[in-house]
């Protein structure tokens, strides 16, 4: 399965049209009781960027994977409802103004489902400060920067060889780990392709000798 990769979710055909490949930049992604800061960009397919690629196995334990996000982290909800004055009409484009909110938001408050018309300002801030997306399914995993899953750590012995395969060494993402990318990822490839490397010349060092060839044996 992938990981480190986009989620899939359904966007209504207004919002795409208005915020396909927009960013939503300084926000704040909760999931379950994690959160992560960062930016991700509006998608034809639903949502990419590190603070939902860092929330990957959470999202993946979830039955119904979800994420809440927060478009003012800096902000408290009083403080918004403050900036919003005494707005009474055109919420989503005083919202925009007032609170600067990068175009991707505004496109989310005006066209995600079940959420407008809005009639208050506390009404749309508590959207701007806790906005429910559900999700579907990660992309697939030819378009994952990695991968989760693999050869289970317990199949495999101290050296990288798989216990019911003798001389059969795995290593990178093979084996069962996940990681963040930034260079975690290719360090742990680099680390145990290595040891099995290691693994494999001393097992053929040290192992049984084969039987030699016809050719050498005379
Ligand atoms: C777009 C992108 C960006 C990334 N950025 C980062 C980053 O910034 N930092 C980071 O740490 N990691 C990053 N990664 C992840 C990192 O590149 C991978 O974790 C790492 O390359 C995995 O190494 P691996 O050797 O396990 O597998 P791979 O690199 O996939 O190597 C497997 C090799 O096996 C070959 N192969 C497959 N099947 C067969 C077969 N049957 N016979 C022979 N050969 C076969 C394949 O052709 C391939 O060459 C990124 C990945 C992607 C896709």
């Amino acid at each position: 399965m992938g990981s480190n990769c986009g989620w899939e979710c359904e966007w209504p055909p207004a919002l795409l049209e208005a915020a396909e490949g927009l960013p939503l930049k300084n926000l704040r992604v909760h999931v379950g009781n994690e959160s992560s800061r960062g930016e991700l960009v509006i998608t034809r397919y639903g949502l990419e960027g590190p603070p939902i690629y860092r929330m990957g196995p959470t999202l993946r334990n979830m039955q119904r994977p979800e994420l809440f996000l927060d478009f003012k982290p800096e902000r408290t909800a009083a403080a918004l409802i403050d900036r919003m004055g005494r707005v009474q009409r055109n919420f989503v484009r005083e919202a925009r103004r007032r609170l600067k909110l990068d175009p991707g938001t505004a496109a989310l408050l005006q066209h995600l489902p079940d959420r407008g018309p809005w009639k208050s300002a506390e009404q749309i801030v508590a959207e701007v400060k806790r906005c429910r997306i559900g999700l579907l399914k990660p992309r697939p995993v030819a378009e994952a920067i990695s991968s989760a899953g693999g050869v289970a750590w317990s199949e495999l012995d101290e050296g990288l060889m798989l216990k019911n395969h003798p001389g059969v060494f795995v290593a990178g993402e093979m084996i069962d780990w996940d990681a963040p990318t930034g260079g975690f990822l290719l360090q742990a490839c680099f680390s145990t392709a290595t040891h099995a490397a290691r693994s494999a010349l001393d097992r053929r060092c040290d192992g049984p000798r084969r039987k030699p060839p016809a050719s050498d044996a005379q």
